[in-house]
């Protein structure tokens, strides 16, 4: 009796197992599909845009007129550009699975970071007006400046990517002594509640036949770069309860160089 009571355990507990196991593959098969769809999509789109334009400009350049030739030669930079963020989500996603991405933590200033994100979007941001709230005095954190640029850039990037042109992306940060707050809100459609904490899983995209261009991989980047520092980062709704804001919480530590405790 109880040998056939430990045979059913065994068989459940196998069962449950070969589940389990399934499940992983079948998510890893999802992962996989989900990935070779967004490669083929987001490195053919910008290709073929540049193609087209380089190869008008090599056929008709003499006979077109400086501002046909400015605007062939902008789509060239533009979509090289988008290409570029892409390979760089690649990069950080592989490092991400690999558990390479460790940060390189520097003394440094969150208003520099944010410049430095704000400079690299550059002609990203044009049509949007970019507020920026900082205290007076924030102390310095403890970061790898790099990776929390990326993270920063991300957000912007996705702000003005789904909010509308004219509209205004704010970014405001505080601090309580032992958390640093940053919050990068928009005036665009915003993210429904349900899907508040799937956005932050690759290759989540929320369903909207808005057709921007996407991968559904910077949120879960930025998420673990940011969980990497120890920190957190959240989606709610907008100012207002307009558009969407990101959080982003970074722990504090003690003492600032220069600074007693
Ligand atoms: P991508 O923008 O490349 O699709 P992300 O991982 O950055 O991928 O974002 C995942 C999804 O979250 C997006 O597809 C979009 O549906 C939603 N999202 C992200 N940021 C915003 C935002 N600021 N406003 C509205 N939706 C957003």
């Amino acid at each position: 009796m109880l040998a056939d009571q430990a045979a059913i355990a065994i068989e459940r507990t196998t069962l449950v197992g070969d589940i389990e196991t399934a499940r992983v593959a079948t998510e890893r098969e999802r992962l996989r599909a989900a990935l070779l769809s967004s490669l083929s999509h987001d490195l053919r789109t910008p290709l073929v845009s540049i193609m087209g334009a380089a190869s008008s400009l090599i056929t008709y350049g003499p006979s077109l007129t400086d501002p046909q030739r400015t605007d062939l030669s902008q789509t060239i930079q533009d979509e090289a550009e988008r290409l570029n963020r892409f390979v760089q989500n690649l990069l950080d996603m592989t490092r991400l699975e690999a558990g390479a991405l460790r940060p390189k933590t520097d003394w440094v200033d969150l208003p520099d970071i944010i410049e430095a994100a704000r400079r690299r979007a550059g002609r990203l941001l044009e049509r949007h007006t970019v507020r920026i709230t900082l205290p007076p005095a924030l102390p310095l954190i403890c970061v790898d400046p790099v990776l929390i640029e990326q993270v920063v850039f991300n957000l912007l990037d996705n702000a003005r990517k789904y909010a509308p042109p004219d509209s205004t992306i704010t970014v405001w940060a505080g601090h309580d002594g032992q958390t640093l707050t940053l919050e990068i809100s928009d005036q665009g459609p915003g993210i429904p509640p349900e899907d508040r904490e799937r956005v932050f899983d690759m290759f989540y995209r929320v369903d909207r036949n808005d057709r921007q261009s996407g991968t559904g991989l910077g949120l879960a980047i930025c998420r673990g770069i940011v969980t990497a520092h120890g920190g957190t980062l959240q989606a709610d709704s907008g100012l207002n309860g307009v558009g969407a804001s990101l959080i982003l919480r970074l722990p504090m530590p003690e003492t600032v160089p220069g600074v007693p405790a």
